[in-house]
């Protein structure tokens, strides 16, 4: 973390959830205080978005958990970025690994939902990740790299960006990313921002950690020089997310 780059704490509830259990999930998030200096972004299934939007208190933001690469059309079952704006979303995660992995998503198409997201005035969450396999045959680097130039090649303001660090083999398995190990990969694409765009985005875009983040591990995790926070998916939904955006208090 960095005095000067604000935490930031995505929640991603995946396609969980009812009216009912989200009044649950509002309860807890509406009776904590968010902490000075921190972002705090509930993303809910897109169809609970304005019923989310409309009772989460107002010192959190919602995000949708995807959205597609052009305005309107014959694209049936999609969401373009005008629609989220139109409920009053600003946020959007893209490249998240379930879309790269489950739905087959590409760096290609993913760097146009970026471009389209950012020309409609959102804001990206930005997922990239490698997957055991790439790891353990030491290709984390070029892996992870590969996907931030897909994402890189197609942003104008980098205010608007932040980028999700996500090993897809910690995410949902209660495998967490050592400390050292996310502190590694966050400070290796860092420099690679400085190097490949320019030196102030490095230094003021946030990286955040995700994969299998939990009440227990969060602190040590917050705690390294280069992680800016995280994107939560299961502790998400639970009073857990009190403790995570807590992290580094
Ligand atoms: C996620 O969905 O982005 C995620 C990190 O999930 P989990 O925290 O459950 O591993």
């Amino acid at each position: 973390m960095s005095a000067d780059r604000k935490f930031f704490v995505g929640g991603n509830w995946k396609m969980n959830g009812s009216k009912e259990a989200i009044n649950g999930i509002l309860q807890f998030l509406n009776d904590s205080k968010v902490p000075a200096n921190t972002d705090v972004v509930c993303a809910p299934p897109m169809v609970y978005l304005p019923y989310v939007k409309e009772r989460l208190q107002s010192g959190m933001q919602v995000s949708a958990q995807n959205c597609y690469k052009v305005a309107s059309g014959a694209f049936t079952a999609e969401t373009s970025p005008a629609m989220l704006k139109d409920l009053g979303v600003d946020w959007v995660i893209l490249g998240h690994s379930e879309r790269r992995h489950v739905f087959g998503e590409t760096d290609e198409l993913i760097g146009q939902k970026v471009k389209h997201a950012l020309d409609e005035g959102m804001k990206v969450i930005a997922c990239i990740g490698e997957q055991l396999q790439e790891r353990e045959n030491g290709l984390t680097e070029e892996v992870v790299f590969k996907q931030m130039k897909a994402i890189a090649n197609n942003v104008n303001d980098w205010s608007k960006v932040v980028i999700a660090y996500e090993p897809v083999w910690a995410i949902g398995t209660g495998k967490t990313a050592s400390p050292e190990q996310a502190q590694e990969v966050h400070a290796r694409l860092r420099a690679w921002m400085s190097e490949n765009i320019n030196p102030a985005v490095g230094q003021s875009t946030r990286i955040i950690y995700g994969g299998s983040v939990n009440a227990k591990n969060c602190q040590n995790l917050g705690s390294q020089a280069d992680v800016d926070g995280f994107l939560v998916g299961g502790a998400s939904l639970k009073p857990d997310f009190i403790t995570i955006i807590n992290a580094r208090c």
